[in-house]
């Protein structure tokens, strides 16, 4: 088959691929219709690695996918061939102390599309998953809406992390996908205050549609003042989702005493630094979010119910063979660009 391949920093090519094949009785394989391009995904384009893990090439990456059942293990139950389903990109062992107490998430076994050293991504014709990573979807889902549950997983692990409520004065750093999708999931909760911190402009017009009742650019607007300007007392809750040290400052100075700090966002750097003596007089939680724990039902929900609008998350899409010029657009944060969909798939 034919998958497009990381070959080396910043390169993609269309190469020949081993084709995938069903091994275990509850093994699904898939054709790969619509993938969407992830920040993630753009870490191991540009810098070849994500933290500690480093793509070896060539490397497929790539995990926010809708795809076309074509065949099924002999115990598959949830799904058949012809079926149009949502794909949950990690495979978690079931058997482990997290997945025993719930947090499949961070299973010891965790097998995660596209993450290098786990398994291969989805950029390519077609992969096997077990069943239970196979989310069937309504008729008049199109396949681009079903891929973007993924990334509205994790707005919505976010929001639930952040406890997000009616009544809470919340702000979102970096209106990106994953900020847009957690701003859209705090919104489903009910949460109706949300100042949005965010550097392009086309991005905090998006965000405005989505429901933030106030927009700054952090680099040329105090947003200490802003925010103050309408709530003295500052806010209750902050999810950081640009991954960038000024942002972790900003959060820091926009909590109340006693406020939560909700970490999404994905630093280039190693290390972060906060003021512990920030943190300390006013008591402040950091939460981490590592991905998504039991939402990708919950997103198809409110993508198939029409309760988030969705469709404001994707910009563009573009043919398999185009992959590379995708990459580079959100690489480059041009055209005003928030998600990139591929079309890998012939009903894409
Ligand atoms: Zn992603
Ligand atoms: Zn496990």
């Amino acid at each position: 088959m034919k998958a497009c391949a990381l070959t080396a920093p910043r390169r993609l090519d269309i190469i020949d691929w081993p084709d995938p094949a069903i091994r275990e009785p509850q093994d699904v394989l898939l054709r790969i219709e619509s993938v969407g391009v992830c920040g993630s995904d753009i870490h191991y384009y540009v810098e070849g690695r994500i933290g500690s893990q480093v793509v070896e090439y060539p490397y497929l990456v790539g995990h926010e996918s809708a795809a076309t059942v074509i065949e099924t293990g002999p115990a598959v139950t949830r799904v058949k061939p012809g079926d149009r389903v949502a794909v949950e990109p990690a495979i978690h062992c079931g058997d482990c102390d997290q997945c025993r107490a719930g947090r499949p998430h961070t299973c010891r076994r965790l097998r995660f599309l596209g993450c290098p050293g786990q398994i291969d991504g989805c950029l390519c014709e077609r992969i096997v998953m077990p069943e239970a990573c196979c989310y069937p979807i309504g008729p008049a889902t199109t396949f681009d809406r079903a891929a973007l549950a993924e990334p509205l997983s994790i707005g919505i692990y976010a929001a639930r992390l952040g406890q997000a409520r009616p009544g809470l004065r919340a702000a979102i750093l970096g209106a990106g996908p994953i900020g847009l999708c957690t701003l859209l999931a705090s919104r489903a909760e009910g949460l109706d205050s949300f100042f949005v911190s965010e550097p392009i402009p086309e991005r905090r017009a998006l965000a405005e549609r989505a429901g933030a009742s106030c927009t700054a650019d952090p680099y040329g607007e105090d947003l200490l003042a802003a925010v103050s300007a309408d709530t003295p007392e500052l806010l209750d809750l902050v999810f950081e989702c640009s991954g960038k040290q000024e942002a972790f400052d900003d959060g820091v100075r926009l909590l109340k005493p006693g406020g939560l700090f909700v970490l999404i966002g994905i630093p280039t750097e190693d290390r972060i630094h906060f003021s512990m003596d920030e943190l300390r007089r006013r008591e402040l939680t950091l939460q981490n979010v590592r991905r998504q724990n039991a939402c990708m039902r919950p997103a198809l929900d409110l993508i198939e119910q029409d309760r988030v609008d969705i469709g404001l998350l994707q910009t563009h899409s573009f043919p398999f063979g185009r992959t590379r010029e995708a990459f580079d657009l959100v690489a480059d944060y041009g055209e005003g660009v928030m998600k990139a969909m591929i079309h890998v798939g012939p009903d894409a």
